[in-house]
């Protein structure tokens, strides 16, 4: 079975229901390559396989990072938009410096998402208020070492590519809560590490626990730091907040969570709505003693692909603890209705005028 399905130039739209995260690939693809110390002009066509040398560099040892936006449709409004996508260009240029590779230039970069989009913009799925179904056009611009490199060196070349994909939620599930294993024994990340890049193995390295997880019945793992075991760090793609005391809690940005464009503007969001926030250290033994005692009310991941997911049970060598009953939380429901509302173009509050930008026709 494929995994992927190409969609036709003069393909439809899919249903809604049948989209699927990722599923569906949109049938163009910009790229843009890096050669002899410069970027080339950008090439548009169809998607279509890449030819790479059997030695290039990202094959072998990894020189690949990548970024997850999205594009929204409001068909009400007629108009789509993208969320801080400046934010995405900088954090892919953090990313390619960790990795010793060619910072995109951050109006290159905008560019080209802002070209991708506009090709496929007979596949973005329309919401409308009266269907406020969360679907969206998903882009991934990745950038990777193309020179044949047997030897452990940067690449000399590289190809900078846009594809998309029109996509329903992240999880199958939806807006329900998911149940995630606390890790104990593999770690994603250790400071120092490549954990805050957006980089390709850091995601190869976290499979072997996700597998493991999901075979126990959970949907992700709920990471650790890898020095003490101790701390909370973040979920596959998503970020996490805990709501303890009535104080909104996020890991701190140690050097091995990913800096997620999401958290950002959840604490902002939660500054405005009057709720306390903070970034500090998660001790796993009192977040399960919180969620005991009733003091742990929420929990939640954040994340361009996931949104907002409610976390209803964290499991703990063996242990199952239910956050709030198994039930998502108010303002968790909150959260994730006013960053839609925003996303959309519906809603614009004072501290997120900027962050939705709205891609015009060339
Ligand atoms: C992409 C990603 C996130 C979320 O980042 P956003 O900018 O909010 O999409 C969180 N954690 C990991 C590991 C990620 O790859």
């Amino acid at each position: 079975m494929k995994s992927q399905y190409i969609l036709e130039k003069d393909a439809e739209l899919p249903d809604l229901k049948e989209l699927g995260f990722g599923k569906w690939a949109s049938p163009y693809m910009y790229v843009r390559r890096y050669r002899n110390g410069a970027w080339e002009a950008p090439i548009i066509h169809e998607y279509d396989l890449f030819a790479l040398d059997p030695a290039a560099q990202a094959l072998h040892y990894g020189q690949l990072i990548f970024e997850g936006m999205k594009a929204y449709y409001n068909k009400d409004l007629g108009k789509i938009f993208t969320f801080r996508p400046e934010e995405n260009a900088k954090r892919y240029q953090r990313s390619a410096q960790r990795l010793v590779m060619p910072e995109l230039p951050v109006p290159d970069f905008l560019a080209s998402v802002f070209e991708a989009v506009r090709l496929a913009r007979r596949w973005i799925p329309p919401f409308s208020e009266a269907n406020p179904i969360e679907a969206s056009l998903y882009i991934r611009p990745f950038l990777m070492g193309t020179s044949p490199k047997l030897g452990v060196k940067p690449s000399d070349d590289y190809a900078h590519a846009v594809i998309t994909s029109p996509s329903g939620p992240y999880f199958r599930s939806g807006f329900t809560p998911i149940r995630l294993k606390v890790e104990t024994e593999y770690v994603r990340a250790v400071r120092g590490g490549t954990g805050e890049a957006k980089c390709a193995g850091n995601y190869a390295s976290s499979l072997l626990a996700a597998k493991r997880a999901e075979a126990e019945g959970f949907s992700q793992v709920l990471w650790l730091d890898g020095v003490d075991r101790r701390y909370i760090e973040e979920v596959g793609a998503m970020n996490v907040f805990v709501l303890m005391n009535g104080t909104l809690m996020t890991p701190s940005l140690t050097g091995s969570i990913l800096p997620g464009i999401t958290r950002s503007s959840i604490l902002t969001m939660g500054e405005a709505l009057g709720v306390p926030v903070a970034e500090t250290n998660i001790d796993i033994h009192e977040l399960l003693a919180g969620i005991e005692n009733g003091t742990v009310t929420e929990m939640f991941g954040s994340g361009t692909a996931a949104v907002v997911t409610p976390v209803g049970l964290l499991g703990y060598q063996g242990k199952e603890y239910a956050i709030n009953g198994g039930h998502v939380g108010e303002l968790t429901s909150t959260i994730y209705k006013t960053l839609v509302r925003i996303q959309y173009g519906l809603e614009q509050p004072a501290y997120a005028k900027d962050w939705c930008i709205e891609i015009k026709d060339a």
